[in-house]
């Protein structure tokens, strides 16, 4: 049976508490340990597909298709193995499932209340991260910070999760912050002491406890914690600001965190954590002696986290060519004509990244334009791919009201046009890139599993027109032929765009072909 652990944090929110849950998950997987991650998010929307980006950064799609937060992303990237539908819980799931069974007559007329029913449907979820991914260890986040409203249904179910799975089978882990009082010069402990009683009134006293910290803790402050905290010295871990994120796996595997983990399993005789290319990633990312900066030319690039995945797996190519990217953040909602080489003459390479709807959607199609006319290395990316088609269409094949319906519904070309269930394609599927293109080289086999999320598919009326061209390529498609996945240049340094989210595959230690090829354009 799997083993679970519960991450909680206390005092403030954006402790990093994810990359702590991400962190420990790749201990114990480099352990030879198969784990899996959980998010279970405090808030009442079903999904986060449709919140809006500036709130809430990036929707993260797992290969089986659901769409969900951010964090999951992280887990994906730091655990490098695929999640599920299973990884993502929201208040709004769990009420949603609890009043279909109501409304069904499943619970034989009781009353529903929070205590049992939505805490057992809670619990349910963990159990269905258990059985469906089979894993030894199962962590589960718990969004929001203790103390509020909603997120007490969860804290009570993670409580109860210990009456019914057993003690050594359950550990909660307790993520908060020690402030620095510059003006004192002096770490506080105070916070973390209510932090701690806080949970311990909603009854789960916390196994072990992690202080994220921008100065170091001292000895003496840890010892006072665990004493108030009812915990041994040696379950008390420190998370320090890093310079590289990965850090924090090698400084807790240096605290023995994953020691403390699986004596409280009772697992022992577990091989001993293999953390050398992590070792050799951190010191690369500290070591990147070139720069090169990458334009972002997007519709939310005032909330960063909007491209999160983008970005990452920017720096991932960027590690393996032992670059540092840089990103200019540019409104697409400013491009025209007459700024355009201002504002991207100072970048190396523009990615058009995925978006919805009709805002900025010219200053995209210009950012284009430029790219493809001064042989600037493009990557473009769902919303990007199928704008690119939209641009060519209009300055080199001469078909001038060229567009997507999802903006211009009356047009006389639509390039882009809904599928006939009218359903969004969300999720991996396979595709089959053409022989002898440069996609087909970039990836270096003729099959690939990529993710998708768009509602908009190429109109194949327009197919014949785009293969009488001889330069540009319509370089793969859905394994059934049926939807255009790819197109590229013959004549240009790197302009490749695709209809899929090649962001949510890409690894720290297994950078993305495509985003590997695009900054390697770049610099050779
Ligand atoms: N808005 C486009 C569509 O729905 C592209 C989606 C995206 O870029 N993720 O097809």
């Amino acid at each position: 049976m799997s083993k679970f652990i519960f991450i909680t944090g206390g005092v403030v929110s954006s402790l990093g508490k994810g990359i702590t849950a991400a962190s420990i998950g790749q201990i114990l997987k480099s352990r030879g340990l198969k784990v899996f991650m959980q998010k279970f998010d405090p808030y009442i929307n079903v999904d986060p597909g449709t919140m809006s980006p500036y709130q809430h950064g990036e929707v993260f799609v797992t290969a089986d298709g659901a769409e969900t937060d951010l964090d999951l992303g992280h887990y994906e990237r730091f655990i490098d193995e695929n999640l599920s539908k299973h990884s993502s819980v929201t208040t709004g799931k769990i009420y949603q499932a609890v009043i279909e069974k109501e409304r069904k007559g499943l619970y034989n007329g009781a009353t529903i209340q929070v205590i049992p029913h939505i805490t057992n449907e809670i619990i349910d979820r963990l159990k269905k991260a258990a059985k469906t991914s089979n894993a030894d260890i199962i962590i589960t986040e718990i969004g929001g910070t203790v103390g509020d409203i909603e997120s007490l249904p969860y804290l009570e179910a993670i409580r109860q999760a210990r009456r019914e799975f057993g003690y050594h089978k359950t550990l909660y882990i307790h993520n908060t912050l020690v402030p620095y009082l510059k003006a004192a010069k002096e770490i506080k402990t105070k916070p973390t002491q209510h932090s701690v009683s806080e949970l311990k009134s909603l009854g789960i006293q916390p196994d072990i406890l992690v202080l994220r910290s921008e100065q170091k803790i001292s000895e003496e402050a840890k010892e006072k914690i665990a004493r108030f905290s009812d915990l041994k010295r040696n379950k008390v871990f420190e998370s320090l600001d890093v310079d590289v994120i990965y850090q924090l796996i090698l400084s807790l595997k240096e605290q023995k965190i994953d020691e403390a983990i699986l004596k409280h399993f009772r697992m022992n005789k577990i091989q001993e954590a293999k953390l050398n290319e992590w070792e050799v990633l951190v010191d690369k990312i500290r070591h990147l002696d070139k720069v090169v900066n990458i334009a972002i030319v997007g519709k939310y690039v005032q909330l960063h986290d909007a491209y999160l995945s983008v970005v990452e797996s920017l720096n991932h190519a960027g590690f393996k060519h032992g670059v540092k990217v840089e990103i200019n953040w540019v409104d697409a909602e400013n491009v025209n004509n007459e700024n355009v080489k201002e504002i991207l003459s100072s970048s190396n390479g523009i990615i058009i990244p995925g978006g919805f709807g009709k805002r900025a959607t010219e200053g995209k199609i210009t950012a284009i334009n430029y790219a493809r006319i001064n042989n600037i290395p493009m990557l473009g990316i769902c919303y990007g791919m199928q704008l690119t088609l939209v641009e060519y269409a209009r300055n080199v094949l001469g078909i001038k009201d060229a567009h997507t319906i999802e903006v211009n519904k009356n047009t006389s070309n639509p390039i882009f046009i809904k599928n006939i269930d009218n359903k969004k394609r969300l999720g991996a599927h396979t595709i089959t890139l053409k022989e002898n293109t440069k996609i087909n080289n970039i990836y270096n086999t003729n099959n690939i599993l990529e993710r998708h999320r768009h509602r908009y598919f190429f109109n194949k009326k327009y197919e014949e027109i785009f293969l009488n061209d001889n330069n540009i390529v319509l370089s793969a498609y859905s394994q059934n032929n049926d939807i255009l996945e790819a197109v590229e240049l013959k004549e240009h340094k790197f302009f490749v765009a695709v209809q899929y989210h090649p962001e949510f595959i890409s690894r720290p230690l297994k950078p993305h072909p495509l985003f590997l090829s695009f900054i390697e354009s770049i610099i050779k």
